[in-house]
């Protein structure tokens, strides 16, 4: 019993024409070639996508799992591990801008995905997104801007799980239920005066619950922030397609760091909300207490998958920031820098508008009113 390790998508995928080097065109399923137009379509299996048995998977100490073996490139400033296009010399690291050791590159061998979510907005569509963005920032370093007319984006293929699973959760509360009662009173003036107050009375209550869950998905990587990466969903992922190595093709891929059983750590984490939310349901009444829940995780099955994000990461006084797209649906998450500068600008100027209402009265006041708006236009956007 060994490792069966498949052909690395590290190799290239000739035009079967003219033999120029292919690659994935967002929005479609074929390599077009861009010398002589022709379409070498992308075999994909008619299998379905296939989930993997959690608990046999975790529990088998060898795996007989497909592997793939990918050359990549750990980031010595935020330890992002990339893989590397075949014969590049030098090359940034995509999540925080640092320059990648080319030469400390190293192979991989990761579970092969099952399946992909190939890339839809093209890299033209995704630099149009990242100069609106820029554009649209109050209080952005004039640097900024011009940084962006050459800025790139980087196509990344990031690692996920998804898990399915059934859970059982047994618990033990408390119904509360509203009632009203009058209470009498003395005002201010010491007339006496009557209100109602809502009161809850508390009764036991225990059961038990069901959920089934769907493709709860785990980002397998700790390069983006887990935020960023949950402000990037939801993803359309009945448009999965069966893994196949020509969909990376001239685009950069992740390997996972977080595993299987970590991920699932994490899936329970995001389960967590829903089973709560039964149990209240489950309970009824106007509150719900929980004291005690135990939840068991039945029929357990995980798939390994790439979701396709646009990423451009821009070093800005020492500081990385990221900006990130969605590669289906064009959503947008970013991170940037203020100018202190044009932040103290407009403070003081606001200051001095206010002395101008104090000092010259209405029209004064109005004058330096429209200066500052001029100001905030021209200036500080
Ligand atoms: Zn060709
Ligand atoms: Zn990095």
């Amino acid at each position: 019993m060994s490792n069966t390790v498949q052909e690395t998508p590290d190799k290239s995928f000739p035009c079967k024409e003219c033999g120029a080097f292919l690659t994935f065109l967002p929005g479609s399923h074929s390599l077009t070639c861009q010398y002589c137009n022709t379409i070498n379509d992308i075999e994909v299996s008619n299998e379905p996508i296939e989930e993997l048995d959690y608990l046999s998977f975790i529990s088998n100490a060898v795996n007989t799992e497909a592997k793939i073996e990918i050359r990549t490139v750990k980031c010595n400033a935020c330890g992002a591990d990339t893989s590397l296009k075949p014969n590049v010399a030098a090359d940034d690291c995509a999540f925080c801008g640092s320059p990648l050791v080319v030469n400390d590159a190293k192979i991989s061998n990761i579970l092969k995905p099952k399946s992909v979510l190939p890339f839809k907005i093209e890299q033209k569509e995704g630099l149009k997104k990242f100069k609106d963005w820029i554009d649209s920032l109050w209080f952005a370093p004039g640097k900024l801007k011009k940084m962006s007319q050459d800025q790139r984006l980087t196509g990344m293929y990031m690692p996920y799980w998804t898990y399915d699973s059934t859970t059982i959760t047994e618990y033990n509360g408390y119904q509360g239920i509203h009632y009203h009662e009058t209470e009498h009173y003395e005002d201010a003036e010491g007339k006496r005066q009557t209100r109602t107050i809502t009161r809850t009375q508390w009764y036991p209550a225990s059961g038990v619950v069901q959920n089934h869950f769907d493709d709860v998905l785990v980002l397998a990587s700790d390069s983006l922030p887990r935020e960023y990466a949950d402000a990037l969903e939801p993803w359309d992922l009945h448009e999965l397609v069966p893994y196949a190595d020509q969909y990376l093709s001239g685009f950069k891929t992740e390997t996972y760091h977080i595993d299987v059983k970590q991920g699932f750590d994490q899936a329970k984490n995001k389960m967590e909300p829903t089973i709560i939310s039964t149990i209240h349901q489950d309970i009824g009444g106007n509150e719900q207490k929980i004291d005690y829940k135990s939840t068991n995780y039945n029929n357990i099955t995980f798939k390994h998958t790439l979701l396709p994000v646009w990423i451009s990461a821009y070093r800005y006084n020492e500081k990385s920031f990221r900006f990130l797209i969605n590669g289906r649906t064009g959503e947008v998450k970013g991170e940037r820098p203020y100018s202190t500068g044009k932040i103290t600008g407009a403070i003081i100027t606001g200051l001095l508008v206010l002395a101008a209402f104090y000092l010259g009265g209405v029209w004064g006041g109005l004058t330096m009113l429209i200066i500052f708006l001029i100001l905030l236009f021209a200036v500080f956007k």
